[in-house]
C-alpha cells in the first residue's frame, strides 16, 4: 500500500480519529499479518467481531485501530459507523490516488484465467496489479485496491458475486476504464433464483463504467441483447468465443494439439495475430477474445497479446493434462464445476481423438434444478460424442442415468471410488488403444480423490 497518515484515512472513511496522528502503510483485516506500521481494521460478521483482536492487533505491532465498537487499546482509533464500508471506501480512495488504467471481470466461469491473461498481456507495457487468487468479494476488491502503489500502471480486477448487489458495490469502488461478462451460466443459482438473475447481477459490473468506459460483450451469450439493452449509452465491442456470431474479436483456423491446447488466428478490428496458448481447454480461446478485447482498450497491441499469452504462468488445478503411459491421457479439472465449465471441459475432452471418458462429480449450489442441469451435461456429453460417463456423487446419477439411455453408450453411476477405479481399469483394457479421461465437479465434490485414485493404480 501507499505510505500515508491515519488523518489521510480518516478523511477518506467518514471517521473521526481519536489519537495522535501517524504515517501508516498498509492496512490489514487479520491480525496475523499485522507488521508495525499497519492498521488494523476490524471486520465484523456474523460468526466472529474482530474488535475483540484489537488489542493482539496493538500488541503485533499495529500503529492503528479502525474500529466501528470501542475498544480498549493504547494506539489511535478511527472511529467508523461500519468497518466493511469503510475498507470499501479507502480501497477506492486509494484507487483514486493511483488512478491506474482498470479492467474489472465477472462471470461464471473463467474470470482468473482472463484475469491471468490481462496481466500477462499488460506486463509487456507496465506495472501490473491483479487479484491475487480468488480475492473477488466485498472485502476481497477493496483488499487488492489496497495493494496498489505508486509503480501500478495498471490494476486488473477479477469481481465475483454470491448475491444480487454486490458487484454493483465492488465496480462502484473499482471504477473500471473497462469490463466485461465472460459469460453466465447455471451456478450458485440458489443466490440467484435463476439463470435471468445471474445475468442480472453480472451486469452489475457495467455501473461502474464512467462515461468514456467501454463494455466488452458475449455475443454468443443468450443474455448478450440483454446487456447490451443496459449499455446503450456506453461504447460497446464484442467476441464471439463460440465462433457463432460476426463480433470485432473473433477466432479463425482453431487446432487443439495433444496437449490439449490451442493455436488459432486472432481476428480483431487492429488486424490479426497467431496466437499459440500454452494453457490447456479449447474454452481457453474465447477467454484469449475477451482478455484482447479488454487489453487493447487500454493501449496494448496484438505482439503484446501474443507474447503475453506465451509468458503467462499456468493457473493451478485447471485442467491439467497428464500422461499416463503411452496411451492414456488424464484431463485433471477437479478445481470446481458448474454447468458452463463441465461442458467447456467436454469440449476439450472431445478435440481428442480415441476413446473419450468423462468422470463426474456433483456439480453443486444449483437449487431446484439441479437434476435437469446434470441430465442437460449428460446429453452435452452425448451430443460431442463422449464413449464413457462415469459419475460419482448424488446428483451427478442423473447425468450417467440419460447418458447410458442412449444406444451404444456406456453410463455407470459410483458411489465409492474403488468400485469406479477397477470399472474403469476393465474398461480401458477392453478398449486398448488412446484413451482421454476427464475428471471434473464441484470443490466440495473432491473429485481429485478420483485423480489420485486413477494414478496410484496406472
Ligand atoms: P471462480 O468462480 O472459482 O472464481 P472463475 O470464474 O475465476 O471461477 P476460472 O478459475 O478461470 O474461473 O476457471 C474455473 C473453471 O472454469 C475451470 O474448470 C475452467 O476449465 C473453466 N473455464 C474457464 N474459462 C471458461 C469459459 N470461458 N467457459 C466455460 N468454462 C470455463
Ligand atoms: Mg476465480
Amino acid at each position: 500500500m501507499i505510505t500515508t497518515t491515519l488523518s489521510w484515512i480518516a478523511s477518506q472513511i467518514d471517521g473521526k480519529l481519536d489519537g495522535q496522528d501517524c504515517e501508516v502503510s498498509a492496512v490489514s483485516t487479520d491480525t496475523r499479518t499485522i507488521d508495525s506500521g499497519s492498521v488494523y481494521l476490524a471486520l465484523k460478521g456474523e460468526n466472529f467481531n474482530g474488535h475483540e483482536f484489537a488489542k493482539s492487533a496493538e500488541n503485533a505491532g499495529a500503529s492503528a485501530i479502525i474500529a466501528s465498537e470501542p475498544v480498549n487499546v493504547s494506539i489511535p482509533v478511527v472511529y467508523v459507523e461500519d468497518t466493511k464500508l469503510a475498507l470499501g471506501l479507502l480501497g477506492a480512495a486509494v484507487k483514486r490516488e493511483i488512478a491506474p488504467k482498470t479492467i474489472a471481470i465477472t462471470g461464471s466461469s473463467g474470470k482468473t484465467t482472463v484475469k491471468e491473461m490481462c496481466a500477462a498481456i499488460l506486463e509487456r507495457r507496465g506495472s501490473v496489479l491483479a487479484t491475487n487468487g480468488n480475492f473477488n468479494n466485498d472485502i476481497g476488491v477493496p483488499l487488492t485496491l489496497l495493494r496498489l502503489e505508486h509503480h501500478h500502471e495498471y490494476a486488473v480486477m477479477e469481481l465475483g458475486a454470491n448475491h444480487l448487489g454486490e458487484i454493483a458495490y465492488t465496480t462502484n469502488l473499482v471504477k473500471p476504464d473497462v469490463a466485461t461478462i465472460v459469460n453466465a451460466a447455471a451456478s450458485h443459482l440458489e443466490g440467484f433464483g435463476s439463470l435471468l438473475g445471474v445475468a442480472r447481477a453480472k451486469s452489475e459490473i457495467f455501473k461502474g463504467l464512467g462515461d468514456s468506459g467501454t463494455a466488452i460483450v458475449n455475443v454468443d451469450s443468450q443474455f448478450a441483447d440483454f446487456w447490451q439493452g443496459k449499455l446503450k449509452q456506453k461504447r460497446v465491442l464484442t467476441f464471439s468465443p463460440m465462433q457463432k456470431n460476426e463480433a470485432d474479436f473473433t477466432a479463425e483456423d482453431i487446432i487443439v494439439g495433444l496437449d490439449g491446447c490451442a493455436a488459432f488466428q486472432l481476428c480483431s478490428n487492429e488486424g490479426e495475430a497467431a496466437i499459440q496458448l500454452i494453457i490447456p481447454g479449447i474454452h481457453n480461446v474465447g477467454n484469449v477474445l475477451v482478455a484482447a478485447a479488454l487489453t487493447m482498450q487500454l493501449g496494448a497491441t496484438l505482439e503484446n497479446v501474443r507474447d503475453g499469452l506465451l509468458a503467462m504462468k499456468q493457473v493451478k488445478g485447471r485442467l491439467n493434462v497428464k500422461t499416463l503411459g503411452s496411451q492414456v491421457r488424464l484431463l485433471d479439472d477437479t478445481y470446481n464445476a458448474n454447468v458452463a465449465s463441465v461442458n467447456a471441459a467436454i469440449d476439450t475432452l472431445s478435440t481428442f481423438s480415441g476413446i473419450n471418458v468423462l468422470i463426474l462429480g456433483d456439480m453443486k449450489e444449483l437449487g431446484e434444478k439441479a437434476r435437469f442441469y446434470h441430465e442437460q451435461v449428460g446429453n452435452y456429453a452425448l451430443s460431442k460424442g463422449i464413449d464413457y460417463l462415469y459419475s460419482f456423487g448424488v446428483l451427478s446419477q442423473s447425468a450417467s442415468a440419460v447418458f447410458d439411455a442412449a444406444p451404444g453408450k456406456n453410463g455407470e453411476h459410483f458411489t465409492d471410488i474403488d468400485s469406479l477405479v477397477s470399472a474403469l481399469e476393465q474398461d480401458l483394457q477392453v478398449e486398448q488403444q488412446d484413451i482421454s479421461i476427464l475428471v471434473k465437479g464441484s470443490r466440495s465434490s473432491r473429485m481429485e480423490r478420483v485423480v489420485e485414485a486413477i494414478e496410484a493404480s496406472s
